[in-house]
């Protein structure tokens, strides 16, 4: 059996696609880049210097001992060793700062990492994003409602940010190669809460119990979380058929289902969150 490299190091190889990922972020020369995982440096080196300000958050001690070694006669790198998932980025950069992020994601915690970069682009820290996951989940991200793989991953993605599918590695781009194909989205941070009328924390956990089972109708998940039928059919808005599945609905829907929930007064009172 081949052993998983451990904090998911495959590493890029592939020169024209360090290029081609750094190129996708723009001109970032007044930039400060955020670069999550920076391994051996394949990304780091084309960017070094490129960018403003480039700071590089390493989990792997000696692969952030190698790189801040080798980064030590440029001052506008900084290598930071530590976990993403533990660290508040806005403590990377001075207050007021923004900043873009880029990285060839371990995929063993790319939901986690994308879900820490959704609150950082509500919050207003982060722009945009240039990042490599699995295909399969890049797909995910990046899907429209009404095909199969739209579900809470896409929907949570955009709520918070425009997604663009740029481009699939194949394994042998990285070193050691991985089993699956690797896929390079670009996002723009633009979270439509304030547009669609509903308050972040609120409407998640209302996604998550929409989409708590594929198989289910939407009417039927939410009574699983608890609504009851009355509660349903007062508030459910005709522009919904009543046998839908959260999974073919769009944003807009789905929110205007939410506020009328909420008018009924029957959201907070009953409904628990996960
Ligand atoms: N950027 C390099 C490249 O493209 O060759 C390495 C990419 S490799 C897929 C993922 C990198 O993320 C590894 O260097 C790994 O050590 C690092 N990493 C894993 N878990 C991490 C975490 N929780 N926080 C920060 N870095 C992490």
């Amino acid at each position: 059996m081949k052993r998983k490299p451990k904090f998911g190091q495959n590493f890029l190889v592939d020169d024209a696609a360090r290029y081609a990922i750094v190129d996708a972020l723009g001109d970032p020369g007044k930039r400060t880049i955020i670069e999550i995982g920076p391994g051996h440096g394949a990304i780091t080196e084309v960017l070094a210097g490129r960018c403003h300000r480039l700071i590089a958050l390493e989990l792997d001690y000696s692969l952030a001992a190698e790189l801040t070694f080798r980064f030590r006669d440029q001052p506008q790198v900084q290598i930071v060793q530590g976990d993403v998932l533990k660290t508040d980025l806005r403590t990377l950069v001075p207050e007021g700062e923004t900043v873009d992020v880029i990285g060839n994601l371990p995929y063993y915690i790319t939901s986690d990492i994308l879900l820490q970069l959704f609150a950082a682009g509500s919050a207003g820290l982060v722009h945009r994003a240039v990042v490599m996951m699995q295909r399969e989940v890049a797909d995910r991200v990046s899907a429209a409602p009404g095909v199969r793989d739209y579900g809470l991953l896409s929907a949570t993605a955009q709520m918070n940010a425009q997604v663009e599918n740029l481009f699939t590695l194949p394994p042998s781009a990285f070193s050691p190669p991985p089993e699956v194909y690797s896929t390079v989205l670009r996002l723009h941070f633009a979270p439509r809460f304030t547009e669609l009328g509903v308050e972040p924390a609120g409407f998640n956990s209302f996604l998550r119990q929409c989409f708590a089972q594929k198989r289910k109708t939407l009417q039927n998940n939410l009574r699983a979380a608890g609504y009851s039928p009355i509660q349903l059919s007062e508030a459910w808005p005709s522009s919904i058929p009543v046998q839908a599945r959260a999974e073919s609905l769009t944003l807009e829907p789905m929110a205007e289902l939410y506020r009328s929930l909420s008018r009924t007064g029957v959201f907070a009172a009953s409904v628990p969150t996960q």
